[in-house]
């Protein structure tokens, strides 16, 4: 059986893992230069970029079946959070995952004493399930983050200095309107496991993952034009002006070029951010995430990058991770300058050497209460044609890989 499959990025190099595993033939024509599609990392001056600030988490229960973990030599973040606020600044632990910094916390003046308990509440109320992604198979009742936070009985307050920035770093989405599956998921996964980069940054997922197809699998610089049709069913694609015959086609790009391609519905809405990069003197916060709890911030969250893991600069340097969820339409020097400008606040005697940054206009597809009933299934009503994403899913590495598993089983019968 030939099988072509369209985008090379998490969802499409599973699918043809997967497929090949089983002894498809496989075709993959990827439009840009590398394989990876949202999850790859460049690197600058010896700094490792990934492209956005992104996570994994060692508890995904679909990734771990096609990623070797060992292999990917993880290195983790530390629970919790530094939480800044102007110039004050206060460190939250998380209390499901790291109960021994509980007591220090407790002076911290972001979260009461009560909301404590209740976070540990929400962490019995989450950790029982056993969906293995945040969409379809994570049932209950589906409510907005916010609403999920509120009818937990946390404060305001708590509410906008942990989980306001750091769930607005997670999904993109500061204003807590997404789909409450995707907190009750996250919050399983960090509760259980770790949260880690590879120690040669994201793109070593992808690179993995790619392993296990041959060079001459891949097309790269070969974007899809259009699919091949005959007699109800696709048979084929076409890209710049070549045709090329497959039994099946797996479309596995970004939701509104499936939607293009394939004349299917698929989801139209999308969240982003900007990742600004910066050499630093040292910061000295350790391996925890840093937020920014202001009322009207610029940069969400932070990450020293390097305290992580030290491959991601060269020896003996610094490189720090700063995400804004606004600004998309500013110029490249206006985004570093109020990058730094926030940043600066927190850490007034560090250094700041901008090294670049990048934008991400679609960074995932967007996901409010109740759309993930609604997602599209990988087989389509069309013969021969199939469809692998995050967008059948949930976003997120774990949805996207369970997303070209899926996929693949539905190609095979
Ligand atoms: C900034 C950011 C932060 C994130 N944070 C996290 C996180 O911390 N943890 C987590 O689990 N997930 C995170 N995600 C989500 C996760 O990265 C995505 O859900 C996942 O990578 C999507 O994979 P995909 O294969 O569905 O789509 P894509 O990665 O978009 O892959 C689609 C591929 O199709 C190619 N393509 C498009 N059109 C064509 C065409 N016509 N012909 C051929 N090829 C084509 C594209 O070039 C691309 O390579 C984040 C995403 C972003 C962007």
């Amino acid at each position: 059986m030939r099988v072509i499959v369209v985008g090379a990025g998490l969802a499409g190099l599973t699918c043809a893992k997967v497929l090949k595993g089983r002894g498809a033939e496989v075709a993959v024509f990827e439009a840009s230069d590398g394989v990876g599609g949202r999850v790859r990392t460049d690197e600058r001056e010896g700094f490792l970029l990934d492209r956005g600030f992104q996570v994994y988490f060692t508890s995904y229960p679909v990734s771990k079946r096609h990623l070797d973990h060992g292999a990917l030599d993880f290195r983790a973040f530390d629970p919790g959070a530094v939480v800044h606020r102007g110039s004050e600044r206060s460190v939250l632990s998380d209390p499901v995952r790291d109960p021994k910094a509980l007591v220090p916390t407790l002076l911290s003046e972001d979260a009461t004493f009560a909301d404590k308990l209740r976070t540990v509440g929400l962490g019995a109320r989450t950790l029982p399930g056993s969906a293995t992604s945040a969409g379809r198979e994570n049932g209950g009742a589906d409510v907005s983050i916010l609403e999920y936070l509120r009818s937990s009985g946390l404060s305001e307050r708590y509410i906008d200095s942990f989980f306001r920035p750091f769930y607005g770093g997670i999904t993109l989405n500061r204003a807590l309107t997404t789909s409450s599956r995707v907190l009750r998921f996250t919050f399983r996964m960090l509760a259980t496991g770790r949260t880690v980069v590879p120690a040669l940054g994201m793109g070593e997922i992808s690179n993995q993952l790619a392993s296990h197809l041959a060079e001459s699998d891949v097309h790269l610089n070969t974007p899809v034009e259009t699919l091949l049709r005959e007699d109800g069913r696709v048979r084929g694609v076409a890209t710049s002006g070549r045709e090329h015959e497959a039994d099946a086609v797996v479309v596995a790009t970004d939701a509104p070029t499936a939607g293009d391609l394939t004349g299917d519905e698929t989801p139209k809405e999308s969240v982003g951010e900007v990742c600004l990069y910066y050499e630093t003197s040292g910061l000295d916060d350790g391996r925890k995430i840093l937020l920014n709890a202001d009322d009207a911030p610029f940069v969400n969250n932070a990450s020293e990058m390097s305290n992580v893991s030290e491959k991601y600069a060269p020896e003996g340097r610094h490189l720090l991770y700063a995400v804004t969820l606004a600004g998309l339409d500013l110029s490249d020097e206006e985004l570093l300058r109020r990058g730094v400008e926030d940043i600066s606040r927190w850490y007034p005697d560090a250094e700041f050497r901008p090294l670049g940054l990048r934008r991400i206009p679609y960074g995932q597809f967007a996901q409010p209460p109740g759309i993930h009933e609604g997602l599209p299934d990988n087989r389509t009503e069309t013969l021969g044609l199939f469809l692998a994403g995050e967008y059948t899913e949930d976003s997120s590495i774990n949805g996207s890989m369970l997303s070209g598993e899926k996929a693949a089983l539905e190609v095979l019968g």
